[in-house]
């Protein structure tokens, strides 16, 4: 039996899907989190905790296990873990991407630098230090902008700004998010910040499949609720796409050409882009697959899921179709309204009713505190939808979503901004 080592961040939403995909296709498993657990000890081969910030540890450590369990496949579950599995693949001489296409996929200044060399359609920038004044740079910065991190996802600190009161208040509240612990810890590029030009249009999400450089695409997804910022909280995906057919072959290549520049050659890849009246500019490429829980509005010809997809890959095991089942699908990631302790859910049987609803699942817990963009990271849950058309998916998930009522206490935890050292948000927009 083949063994797959699969690398699974402490937060992960996927684990259940790799699992399930893996027992599927009757791999032996051998899951790497960043934290001990209380079943470490008792499964040494099926558990293994390593430092996903210390690739040469973890080839280390890997290297050792490998000599008495032998390891087919390394998968990284998420962005997180994409650098120290494509170390790990090399140490072990097996399918990944290289580490120096995860590192530049991985941190967005590296990202631009390398589409703009490769000529590929990409926002212009200017990068700033945490310790810059932002009242001194407003004015060498074009409007509207938008202000990011190099290195979090999930659009977590990526905020508009179209005045240069705007940028300042925006910059200040991203090198708030920076200095937090969690973010801190992830060193230099957790201490720059990334000031772009906003590209107005459509925003599409392209899943794909790299094997040997090929690109194959297997979704784009429209998002149809308009991210005009200040915040950009992904809420709907819907696939197929109803963009013309030659505004998605454009997007393809697009995509394409940038997993070229930055040297993707193997396994899943997210990217997301903006469609304008000059064609997509690419906003990011990951290599990874879809966040959260969505990937199951993904499902290939004979039933597989997109983790089995990823996996036969990975394991070089035949992949009969990549071919996407011909319904149309979609998710909505449901939206923090506002930050607070979560009291209440409401409404679940009445949206889960609804025509077109396949599974509401919510993921935020009573007496869960919620925080919403930019500080925030997570959803309240998901919920998924199948039909005939992209249009009657995107309307069941609206109306399952009307039925959804959470009840928030409203209550901004003072030992938060104690955390980042300081009294209150640093500022309210
Ligand atoms: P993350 O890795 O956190 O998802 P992204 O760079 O993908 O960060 O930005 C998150 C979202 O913010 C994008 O999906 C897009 O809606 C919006 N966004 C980011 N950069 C730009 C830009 N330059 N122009 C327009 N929208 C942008
Ligand atoms: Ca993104």
């Amino acid at each position: 039996m083949p063994r797959v080592l699969l690398l699974f961040p402490t937060t992960t939403y996927r684990a259940e899907a790799f699992l399930r995909a893996a027992t599927r296709l009757g791999a032996e498993i051998t899951v790497a989190t960043e934290e001990d657990t209380a079943l470490t000890g008792l499964n040494p081969h099926r558990l293994l905790t390593l430092d996903f910030d210390d690739p040469a540890g973890a080839v280390r450590r890997v290297a050792g296990f490998a000599r008495e369990y032998p390891i087919d496949a390394v998968v990284p579950v998420d962005e997180q873990s994409a650098v120290v599995a494509a170390a790990l693949a090399a140490a072990l001489s097996l399918r990944q991407n290289s580490l120096q296409s995860t590192l530049a996929a991985g941190n967005k200044y590296r990202m631009r630098e390398i589409l703009r060399r490769g000529g590929i359609r990409t926002p212009s920038y200017q990068l700033f230090s945490v310790d810059d004044n932002p009242e001194f740079l407003a004015g060498e910065v074009k409007y509207p902008c938008v202000v990011k991190p190099l290195i979090l996802s999930g659009s977590r600190g990526v905020i508009r700004a179209d005045t240069e009161e705007d940028f300042v208040r925006a910059f200040r509240r991203l090198a708030a998010i920076l200095c937090a612990p969690d973010v801190a810890k992830c060193g230099a590029a957790a201490r720059q910040i990334l000031v772009e030009d906003f590209i107005a249009g459509k925003e599409v999400a392209a899943e794909g499949l790299l094997s040997g450089g090929k690109l194959h695409v297997l979704a784009i997804f429209d998002k149809p609720d308009p991210l005009d910022g200040p915040f950009f909280e992904e809420t709907i995906y819907v696939t197929p796409s109803r963009l013309a057919p030659t505004a998605q072959a454009e997007i393809s290549s697009c995509v394409a050409a940038a997993a070229k520049a930055l040297g993707l050659t193997e396994g899943p890849l997210h990217a997301e882009l903006r469609v304008s009246e000059a064609g997509p500019w690419i906003i990011e490429v990951a290599a990874r697959s879809i966040g959260g829980r969505c990937s199951r509005a993904l499902r290939f010809d004979g039933g597989a899921s997109l983790e089995e997809v990823i996996l036969r890959h990975a394991l070089g095991m035949e992949i009969q179709s990549i071919q996407r089942e011909q319904e149309a699908a979609g998710v909505m990631m449901i939206p923090i309204p506002k930050g607070g302790i979560l009291k209440e859910i409401n409404g679940v049987v009445e949206a889960k009713n609804v025509v077109g609803i396949e599974e509401v699942s919510i993921t935020a817990h009573k007496g869960q505190e919620l925080v919403p963009l930019p500080e925030g990271s997570r959803y309240l849950g998901f919920i998924f939808a199948r039909g005939a058309t992209s249009e009657s998916v995107e309307v069941a998930l609206r109306r399952a979503h009307c039925h959804l009522d959470f009840v928030i206490e409203a209550e901004v935890t003072k030992a938060r901004w104690h955390d980042v050292g300081l009294v209150g948000p640093p500022c309210r927009m």
